[in-house]
């Protein structure tokens, strides 16, 4: 892959994986840029779930204090197992270095959100039909954005339907449920060819979350590679120092960019330090940054 000598990045550390209060963070867009430029870092990405209004309402702020701000965003993937016959969800991080994504992305990202407020209406249906009094605005309100699952969880313990999260996945949310609802979803591999059609950097988030063993996860990333895959998260707060390791040496073995980003979401998660992760777990230096740039610079 071709160097590029006037990388915009510059040196010091950046933060590529961090939410705003647009999904599930704590922190207003300006807050987090505040925080980021406290923290002393090189360049900021925002990355929240299914929408770039954090980024866009960030962008002022960061540029007015001389902050580089990366446009990113993590979408849900559905990955088959078993031979399809179930499945699970990848995150999966995609930056936009260069010029916004093409119409038809933010089209598909549209999309995307109608299907989720389809379902979320579908589910309250469902639990109403059982008697009990669970809207979706009341799940909406403590959502946003990324309402979901875990928001009627919420409501469901607030109003005494059940007893813990895991109660209310049990009996209403989870895929035994019999209220349970689908949600229409993309899997990974075609997430992956979207984000690359559109002009962007595909990076498996978090990897430590696909649970696989060494064998089944190299194999899966190589099949993602095909699929147009350019980054594995190396970084991440959930990643011990051995498991750093561990997947640098995979991205250097199946030619992937390294990335990583703290998973900052302010007090919702209360362990995670924009910058730094958990006990300074995350440190990530801005050439990681100046590679992903080359890339879709030259790519
Ligand atoms: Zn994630
Ligand atoms: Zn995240």
């Amino acid at each position: 892959m071709p160097e590029t000598l006037d990388s915009p990045y510059g040196t010091g550390f950046v933060d590529l994986h961090a939410h705003t209060n647009e999904s599930d963070g704590s922190l207003t867009p300006a807050e987090l840029v505040a925080l980021a430029k406290n923290s002393d870092l090189a360049a900021l990405a925002v990355t929240d779930h299914d929408t770039f209004s954090g980024y866009e309402k960030a962008l002022p702020q960061a540029k007015a204090a001389g902050l580089p701000l990366v446009r990113g965003i993590e979408l849900n993937t559905r990955l088959y197992v078993n031979g399809g016959r179930s499945h699970r969800s990848v995150h999966l991080l995609a930056y936009f270095l260069h010029g916004e994504p093409s119409h038809q992305f933010t089209d598909w990202l549209n999309e995307e959100r109608e299907h989720r407020r389809l379902r979320n209406r579908l589910l309250a249906e469902a639990l109403q039909a059982r008697g009990m009094h669970v809207t979706v605005e009341e799940a909406e309100a403590r959502g946003r954005v990324l309402t979901g699952r875990p928001h009627f969880a919420r409501v469901l313990i607030e109003k005494g339907y059940a007893a813990s999260f895991e109660d209310a996945f049990r009996r209403f949310l989870g895929e035994d449920a019999p209220t349970y609802v689908q949600r229409k979803s993309k899997t990974t591999d075609e997430v992956i060819a979207i984000v690359r059609h559109a002009g962007g950097i595909p990076v498996i988030a978090h990897p430590v979350r696909l649970g696989l063993q060494r064998d089944a996860e190299r194999d899966l990333l190589l099949r993602f590679k095909q699929a147009g895959l350019v980054g594995l998260e190396i970084y991440h707060s959930e990643h011990t120092p051995e498991l750093q390791a561990h997947y640098r040496q995979l991205a250097a073995e199946l030619d992937l960019l390294p990335t990583g980003g703290s998973d900052f979401h302010g007090n919702i998660k209360p362990g995670v330090r924009l910058g730094t992760g958990a006990d300074g777990n995350v440190r990530v230096p801005a050439s990681f940054l100046d590679r992903m740039w080359a890339f879709t610079n030259n790519g």
